[in-house]
């Protein structure tokens, strides 16, 4: 055990799906190289900003869904500073009146659950994006004034596992309340991760390290594990001197933390409230109307899976992780499948094969309706699980409709009737083996049963076989 507690903060950034841009008519989207931008993006003179309501509904809906209060009135703020990917020379952000504050985010981690307290939620705008070559830099101000939220954590993360569940269930809420795709992998979010290390009996927070924009969850967990293991370092060694505020950035090829600039050099942004937009009013109407539209979030569905439903809770949460997964699971059972059947299916058949295939839900074949015809068979006792198998992977591979696979001539038997004829049969022509059974040898069961399967061809229903068998062997 170590004898340091590290205190983690996240600062993370959030690009909102919208049409345009947050205070511009330039298009929030995919496009050519520099063709998405108004000459509010690119900073002309004169220029006025106009703010995107869709933007702010969006971020009102998040910080509602987030457990934050929204202010009564909204204002922007400005972040003066000058770099080429910010051509106005300045940001607008939001400083005195963010769109949410003290909001909270529930975490189950390592079977503990734990509430993360988040300070503030702020709506702003993105930054060009920059590529560096050896003798020349490019810009792209397609970003520019892209719709920004930013989430900022209280400094009350305590390990690497936990900010890493903190961020999944984050961008699982965004994804379900679809104010973002949130992926990582396109650049949408963006994590500046602050560390520092206390000692055991001290409630005195340390000296915190910023490490500015982290691209994914995975180099979170390694950029908060290598900061706590460097800071622990000095710490033991009496060096604790040597931990300074300062920002530092993560580098992927080592797996460690470089020095950018220290507090000396920090910046002054000399923020002011931006003159060019009022301050507006929120009105309550408007609240209640956004929380009117919050979709059931991934918890709730989680807790509906396990309470009402029945499913355990490691198969509710593989379900809820993926908003798609609960979405063909929802309908599934809107459509009279049985819920474990289905739950079952879709972890063990489809996320399988969706892996394997490295496609996505949505591009998935076999949709509710058409899983329906095997499942509504398979309930029904027409086939068996394993004929189940097989026709969904027929269906997958030939592309068609699964009830083309599902005939009578494989239909699995589930006659009583039927079954009681072939069971009398197989037990006149073994009349010794039954004997044998009479007499103790309970074991010879088995090979009862091994022959009703040689006799119909493995399409009997085995639990039907057994009862059959059982009530004429036994009575
Ligand atoms: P700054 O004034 O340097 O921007 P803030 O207090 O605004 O610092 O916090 C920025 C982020 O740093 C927040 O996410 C906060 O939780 C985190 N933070 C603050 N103090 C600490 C600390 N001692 N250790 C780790 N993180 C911290
Ligand atoms: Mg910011």
């Amino acid at each position: 055990m170590s004898k340091y507690i590290p205190v983690i903060g996240l600062e993370v950034h959030c690009e909102l799906k919208s049409n345009s841009k947050n205070f511009s008519t330039g298009k929030n989207g995919n496009g050519d190289v520099n063709t998405n931008l108004s000459v509010v993006d690119i900073g002309y003179p004169g220029i006025l900003p106009c703010v995107n309501k869709e933007a702010v509904k969006k971020s009102i809906m998040v910080a509602l869904a987030l457990n934050s209060t929204v202010p009564e009135k909204l204002t922007f703020d400005r972040k003066n500073y000058y770099y080429p990917d910010l051509p106005k020379g300045y940001q607008i952000t939001q400083l005195h009146d963010p769109v949410g504050v003290n909001g909270s985010i529930k975490i189950d981690c390592n079977g503990v659950t734990k509430e993360i307290k988040i300070h503030d939620i702020h709506l702003e705008e993105d930054a060009a994006s920059m590529e560096h070559f050896s003798d020349v830099s490019l810009i792209n101000y397609n970003r520019a004034g892209v719709p920004l939220l930013e989430l900022v954590t209280e400094p009350c993360i305590e390990s690497p596992e936990e900010a890493v569940a903190f961020l999944e269930e984050m961008r699982r809420i965004y994804q379900y309340a679809d104010i973002s795709e949130a992926d990582t992998k396109k650049g949408q979010i963006r994590c500046d991760v602050n560390v520092s290390i206390m000692d055991k009996d001290s409630n005195e927070l340390g000296t915190k390290v910023e490490v500015k924009n982290v691209n994914s969850f995975g180099n979170v967990y390694e950029t908060i594990k290598y900061e706590i293991e460097r800071q622990s370092k000095l710490k033991d060694e009496g060096r604790y001197d040597e931990v300074v505020q300062e920002t530092r950035r993560f580098d992927e090829e080592t797996g460690t933390t470089i020095r950018m600039r220290t507090k000396a050099d920090a910046i002054d942004y000399k923020y002011f409230v931006e003159p060019n937009i009022p301050k507006f009013k929120i009105d309550s109407n408007l609240v209640e109307e956004i929380k009117k539209c919050i979709p059931v979030l991934p918890n709730e569905r989680k807790i509906k899976y396990i309470n009402e439903y029945g499913l355990s809770e490691y198969d509710a949460n593989i379900i809820i992780k993926n908003k798609e997964y609960a979405d063909y699971f929802e309908e599934c059972v809107s459509l009279g499948m049985d819920k474990k059947i289905v739950a079952n299916y879709l972890i063990v058949q489809i996320i399988a094969y969706l892996n394997k295939e490295a496609i996505s839900l949505n591009e998935f074949y076999l949709k509710p309706n058409l899983l329906n015809q095997i499942i509504s068979e398979l309930e029904k006792g027409n086939i068996s699980s394993k004929q189940a198998k097989d026709i969904f992977n027929k269906a997958l591979e030939e592309e068609k409709e699964p009830k083309n696979f599902i005939s009578k001539d494989n239909a699995q038997i589930s006659d009583s009737n039927e079954l009681t004829i072939i069971i009398d049969n197989i037990l006149k022509n073994n009349t010794s083996q039954v004997e044998a059974y009479k007499g103790g040898k309970t074991n010879l069961f088995d090979y009862f049963v091994g022959q009703v399967m040689k006799e119909t061809r493995g399409k009997a229903n085995p639990s039907l076989t057994k009862e059959i068998l059982k009530d004429k062997l036994d009575n």
